[in-house]
């Protein structure tokens, strides 16, 4: 063990950065709720299969990265990867497909990858993940991708890139393969890229090296082998984006890590991060809840990376939590004006107004400068002898100015200033 520190590849989120963080996933996630997607909490494990057949044996999250362990009942189990899986799982187990449809959902929490760490990869990070099972529409297809959009939107984003393909299906995608299988026979590639096309053949396609890249100019492309239903599928998907006004980059090439992506698939990526540049990604898994045993039908959705975004917004130097810190603050000076800044703490907290005070025995200096540090833009200060006068000064700490208030109507006064 190395201490009391935070395990490799994980970290704290501390104030006053956290307010970034907790401005970049609700504002990531309030598009969802605008669209009527339903909040769903699924365990932060579960049986490693749900992973193994939900994520595909042959990805590299599930051969390398999972944390998996035993319990003391003898069950294997995996802190989730990802977060889609257990989604699905849940939509299996309680018959979801029976009621209306589409289903549409959407989670925020932990997931946990043995990656080796770097900046912007971790080894626990925070997802927002949304899924629309059910129905298999393009206008479906579109309303994903551009909430998605509109959450990186939202928070002032504009250096990232909509990259998007169709990975067609079983009607096409064998035939595809076995084209793609015979180009890679004849390429100069190492074992391991060969080892690799066997399993996945696409994968070799964003294999980033340039010495694999330098061999595959003319290699077949799936979006030129689409057969007539998937290609009206992805006319249909694009047609629907741009009416919402969403722009994108074709990216014939792009293959996702997870296994069971058919048909529209989609990353988003941002120019200002080096190398782990993916902020979010997705697409349609037509096979999934099929795979993990349940009905077989279509599904839709993506994943964000809240930490990613949060370097993404830092790399833009956006301010997406102006408001961190409390709106008001009152200062007493002696026992007596304690009593009053705790009442008037209180009350100014049930009328929805963020207020604070100073705890422990701070002198005037220490005290006005938590207030100062407090962020917010007028103090009430209490002495005794304003006490004996009753009177609380009110002041605003960014001119500095201050007036006499009667203690009855200080309440009401704070108020009205810092909600003005
Ligand atoms: P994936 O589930 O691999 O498609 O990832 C979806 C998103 O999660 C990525 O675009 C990243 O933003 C984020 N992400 C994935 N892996 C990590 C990681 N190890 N550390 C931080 N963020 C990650």
């Amino acid at each position: 063990m190395s201490g009391m520190t935070a395990p490799k590849g994980a970290f704290d989120v501390l104030p006053p950065d956290s307010a970034r963080f907790l401005a970049v996933r609700d504002t990531l996630t309030a598009p969802l709720r605008r669209a009527g997607y339903g909040y769903v909490e699924t365990p932060v494990f579960e049986h490693t299969e749900v992973f193994s057949r939900g994520v595909g044996e042959s990805t590299d999250v599930v051969t390398k990265e999972m944390y998996t362990f035993d319990d003391r009942g003898g069950r294997s189990l995996t802190l989730r990867p990802e977060l889609t899986a257990g989604l699905v799982r849940a939509f299996i187990e309680h018959r979801l497909h029976t009621g209306a449809l589409p289903v549409k959902l959407w989670t925020v929490g932990s997931a946990f990858r043995y990656e080796r760490p770097q900046a912007g990869r971790y080894r626990h990070f925070t997802q927002v993940d949304m899924e629309a099972l059910g129905v298999d529409d393009p206008a479906l297809d579109a309303e994903v991708v551009a909430l998605g959009v509109q959450g990186f939107r939202d928070l002032g984003l504009t250096d990232f890139e909509l990259l998007l393909t169709s990975l067609g299906d079983a009607t096409c995608r064998p035939q595809y393969r076995e084209l793609l299988v015979a180009h890679l026979e004849k390429l100069d590639l190492d074992e391991e890229t060969r080892r690799r096309a066997e399993i996945n053949p696409l994968r070799v396609l964003d294999d980033k090296r340039p010495e694999v890249q330098a061999q595959l100019d003319d290699a077949p492309l799936m979006v030129d082998h689409l057969s007539d239903s998937t290609r009206a599928h992805y006319d249909a998907v694009r047609q629907h984006l741009t009416d919402l006004g969403v722009t994108w980059t074709e990216a014939p090439r792009l293959v996702r890590g997870l296994d069971y992506y058919t048909k529209t698939t989609f990353e988003f990526v941002h120019h200002g991060l080096g190398a782990q540049s993916a902020i979010g990604g997705g697409g349609r898994y037509d096979g999934l809840s099929a795979a993990l045993g349940g009905p077989d039908v279509s599904g839709i959705g993506y994943a964000v990376g809240v930490d990613r975004t949060l370097l993404a917004v830092q790399a833009e130097g956006l301010d997406v939590a102006a408001s961190a810190g409390v709106q008001a603050f009152v200062v007493p000076l002696g026992a007596e004006a304690k009593r009053l800044a705790v009442r008037l703490v209180g009350q100014l907290r049930a009328a929805g107004v963020s207020a604070d005070t100073v705890y422990g025995d701070l002198r005037l200096k220490g005290a006005m400068k938590a207030a100062d540090r407090s962020g917010a833009t007028h103090a009430v200060v209490v002495g005794e002898r304003d006490l004996a006068d009753g009177v609380g000064q009110l002041k605003d700490l960014r001119t500095g100015e201050q007036r006499a208030v009667p203690v009855g109507e200080l309440f009401q006064a704070l108020k009205d200033v810092v909600t003005a």
